[in-house]
């Protein structure tokens, strides 16, 4: 069938409109999805083709019988396609295949060194992409969609990092193009606190529409969740808390070159700092954290004013954006209570009642996995989307 026929059988939206409803995973009947939508049978049965012949959708095979012949159901196929989710950090990689649910059916880490440029990382996420799709006896042919966290800014529209402090060579990079050369699939591209917040509220808070994840490791950022929909603002730099002023900041020089930023009192580099002009021996986060397990009260103390200045930032977010549940993640989250108890202290004590009466400040429960989880997710949302579905519809 050709692309105008095609189009003027479904129209713009039709076969997508469908699948939009089965997205949920549940079983329908054709006179259940024509009740939905309002179109005649005839019409759904014409689209539901399309959608079988794309695999997406087929035949539920269902289990009671009601003595006569069981009126036939379709539900999504979620091991139609595969979507692969990547997440880099300033030394390591993390792959995962999931399926169009984002069930993750196999993954790998890997280390490398993101300053060895775009071309030499990207080109190492390519052929782990391709042994973890051998590895599942898939082809790059069931790749759906790449969903790429960095460890950096970056420009959601066009995937492109905008002076990212810890990547030199990656300044403006062409990222989903260059991926796109080789995996020939929509890539989307977003910074690793955005992708870590899409992945938490996926893995632990799929209910809560107004979420806010922050992470607290070498740096400080926040990814904001409003009416259920990941927020960037203008430039992609919403809740880039970390060169918020903090009051316990002032005379202490940032590395983004202003004084007083909550990243210079807060983050692991510099609470451990701050621990080492005490007395301590202790390198960065990592060190700070084996301090604070082994019950050292310096280190308790260090964690636990670190959380309040963070709770003086998250105070204005409350009282900004009104959120239901903030999740405390990164490397110092691994601190556990006494992080949180110095936010919770903070924001229960300064924001307006009405918005703390119902506000949980927790730990995340997504842990190291929040990033990967959340660029599949990504890649999902954009490749199960009703433009993308119209348009691989169309080219049936
Ligand atoms: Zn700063």
């Amino acid at each position: 069938m050709s692309d105008t026929t095609r189009s003027s059988a479904l129209g713009s939206t039709g076969a997508s409109e469908l699948f939009q409803l089965l997205r949920d995973g549940r079983p329908r009947t054709r006179a259940e999805l024509a009740a939905m939508t309002g179109l005649a049978r005839s019409t759904v049965g014409l689209r539901l083709d399309a959608l079988v012949e794309l695999g997406l959708v087929g035949p539920f095979a269902d289990a009671v019988s009601t003595g006569g012949r069981p009126p036939s159901r379709v539900a999504l196929v979620p091991s139609a396609r595969v979507v692969l989710g990547a997440d880099f950090g300033a030394g390591h990689l993390n792959l995962v295949l999931t399926d169009l649910v984002g069930e993750t059916l196999i993954g790998r880490r890997s280390l490398l060194d993101i300053a060895d440029g775009p071309e030499r990382v990207l080109a190492t996420m390519v052929a782990e992409a391709d042994a973890l799709l051998a590895e599942l006896g898939r082809t790059r042919r069931d790749l759906i969609g790449v969903g790429i966290g960095l460890p950096g800014p970056v420009q959601f529209s066009t995937g492109r990092p905008v002076n990212p402090p810890i990547m030199p060579g990656w300044d403006g990079f062409d990222v989903p193009g260059w991926v796109r050369g080789h995996l020939d699939v929509p890539v989307l591209v977003d910074n690793d606190v955005n992708i870590m917040a899409l992945g938490e509220r996926s893995f632990a808070w799929p209910g809560v529409d107004h979420f806010l994840f922050v992470k607290v490791a070498t740096g400080i950022g926040s990814g904001i969740i409003s009416g259920g929909r990941l927020q960037r603002g203008a430039q992609g730099i919403a809740g880039d808390i970390g060169h918020v002023q903090v009051p316990r900041g002032a005379g202490i020089a940032c590395h983004c070159g202003n004084v007083g930023c909550l990243e210079a009192v807060a983050s692991g580099p510099a609470i451990a700092a701050a621990l080492r002009r005490e007395g301590h021996d202790v390198a960065g986060g990592a060190e700070v954290i084996d301090l604070v397990r082994a019950g050292d009260i310096d280190a308790i103390q260090a964690v636990r004013q670190a959380g309040r200045d963070i709770g003086e930032v998250l105070t204005a977010c409350v009282n900004m954006i009104n959120p239901s549940t903030i999740a405390i993640g990164g490397s110092m989250a691994q601190a556990g209570e006494h992080l949180i108890a110095g936010v919770r202290e903070v924001v229960y004590s300064r924001s307006m009642p009405l918005a703390t009466e119902h506000l949980s400040i927790v730990q995340s429960r997504s842990g190291e996995k929040a990033a990967v989880i959340g660029a599949s997710m990504l890649a999902i949302h954009h490749a199960l989307s009703p433009a993308a579905i119209d348009e691989l519809a169309a080219a049936v």
